[in-house]
């Protein structure tokens, strides 16, 4: 029988990338990115930065980056955000990414400075290792013992019992935490009964007579069964990547304090919308730098990608001072497409990429260069793969002259309706006829500011 747990005790996917789905799509349309280097890696061109990044990703794995940050500089549409992502899966396939446009972090109600916590928090995961445990024992004893736990969260103390189980094989004490008290008590478990106990790392997760419990119980895990009564039956170790964010997000309910890693996982099947506040994220720091310590869960620094960065003010860059220093802090890259620019709500002050001389000190810069035609080829060619969109080498020459006179975002774009229009012709690929048509119909921002500023 595969070791390999039958259903995940909580599910995550549904807290990954809960950024706003702006940011998810941008994302999505790289999605045939794979890493720096080699014949798989889905990047083209860009030799020069690539290399440059791949430097860096070796450093990050040594650990040599603390406190620096690197920045991209160039054209828009020179493959900044790809090579961002590049360098995230680069570093490892649950390395997050996140990505922001600092023009979007003055365009919320919240401030500037909650806009860029959460997305720094957003690019810090966690890797948490738990024991499963499962026990099934005859109830010789029971006592219920009610305890103060010393945890105070949120100025709460939490309270749970303590059960005593004698099973044929030994004492077993537990902790349950009230609620799988009350399932007990529900099923009026009495002496005599055989339970069945699920535990997460020490803790408590799952509690029931045999007789009401195990139908469902066993859907889960059913090879624990067969095994001699009152033992622990299976020990198994279940790895789950979070992002902080994710655990800000299921820890904001003022009644859940963090208390031990299975707790605070579960919490995540109940994320509530509530105000994350930086009294918050420094528990959740605590925890987690505990788990770090004892060894429970490991820190994986992800990858920000922080785009626009000379539309930051001056208490932005603060911010991004003191997360550098931060010994919780993601791998940070910045992009630009600015040269000599205002710094902005700063008296008119002048500096390289509209970044204070300070901040600019930390920065390693990696210029992106325009693309060739036959890069630009390349990439689209890719790109249709990907969509699992066939075209029609005439389509792509034509295609790849779009990209040259437009953007090669531009004409990546065309990609869908154009197969779209020559589906309603009966073709399974994309031809000439189709491009053109798209290439009538749509424009590029190019295009249609010329059109305005002509009427005007
Ligand atoms: P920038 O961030 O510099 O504006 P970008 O990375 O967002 O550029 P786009 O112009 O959006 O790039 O690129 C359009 C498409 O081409 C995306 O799917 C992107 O992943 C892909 N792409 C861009 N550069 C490369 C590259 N060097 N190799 C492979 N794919 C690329």
């Amino acid at each position: 029988m595969s070791d390999a747990p039958k259903r995940p005790p909580v599910t995550l996917a549904s807290n990954k990338n809960k950024n706003n789905s702006g940011e998810t799509n941008r994302i999505a349309a790289h999605s045939h990115i794979r890493g720096l280097d080699g014949d798989a890696c889905g990047l083209t061109g860009q030799t020069a930065a690539r290399e440059a990044l791949s430097l860096w990703a070796d450093l990050i794995q040594k650990q040599r980056v603390a406190g620096r940050a690197l920045m991209l500089v160039g054209p828009p549409g020179s493959g900044k955000t790809a090579l961002a992502l590049a360098l995230a899966k680069q570093l490892g396939p649950s390395v997050p990414f996140c990505a922001l446009a600092a023009s979007r972090v003055y365009s919320q109600e919240v401030s500037a400075t909650a806009v860029l916590a959460e997305h720094f928090r957003q690019a810090m995961g966690l890797r948490i290792r738990e024991t499963k445990e499962v026990y099934e024992g005859e109830v010789t004893e029971l006592t219920v013992q009610e305890t103060q736990d010393a945890l105070q969260a949120y100025g709460r103390t939490i309270s749970h019992v303590v059960l005593t189980l004698k099973t044929t094989k030994g004492t077993k004490t537990l902790q349950l935490d009230p609620t799988m008290y009350d399932a007990l008590q529900k099923e009026k478990v009495v002496v005599g009964d055989v339970i069945y106990i699920e535990a997460n790392s020490g803790a408590v997760k799952r509690v029931g007579r045999s007789d009401s419990f195990a139908t469902e119980f066993d859907l889960e895990a059913e090879e624990y069964v067969a095994l001699p009564k009152g033992e622990v039956h299976k020990k198994r170790q279940v790895v789950q990547d979070v992002t902080l964010h994710d655990l800000d997000v299921a820890n904001a309910h003022p009644s859940a304090g963090p208390r031990d890693v299975s707790t605070l996982l579960s919490s995540l099947q109940k994320p509530k919308k509530t105000e994350i506040t930086d009294k918050l994220r420094q528990e959740i720091n605590k925890v987690v730098q505990k788990y770090i310590a004892d060894g429970v869960a490991e820190f994986v620094p992800g990858v920000l990608f922080l785009d626009e960065v000379h539309m930051l003010d001056l208490e932005a860059f603060t911010f991004l001072h003191r997360s550098l220093e931060s010994p919780l802090s993601p791998i940070l890259v910045l992009a630009t497409n600015r040269g000599m620019t205002q710094i902005r709500n700063a008296d008119g002050l002048i500096s390289p990429h509209g970044i204070p001389a300070d901040f600019l000190d930390r920065l390693l810069i990696v210029p992106t260069r325009p693309y060739e035609a036959a890069e630009l080829q390349q990439i689209l060619s890719t790109r249709a793969q990907t969509e699992q969109l066939k075209m029609q080498p005439e389509a792509l020459d034509l295609l790849t002259q779009i990209g040259v006179r437009t953007s090669l975002r531009f004409a990546v774009q065309l990609l869908t309706p154009a197969m779209q229009l020559a589906k309603v012709r009966g073709l399974e690929e994309i031809d000439a006829a189709a491009v053109q048509s798209v290439d009538s119909l749509f424009w590029d921002g190019k295009t249609s500011a010329q059109f305005l500023q002509k009427q005007q």
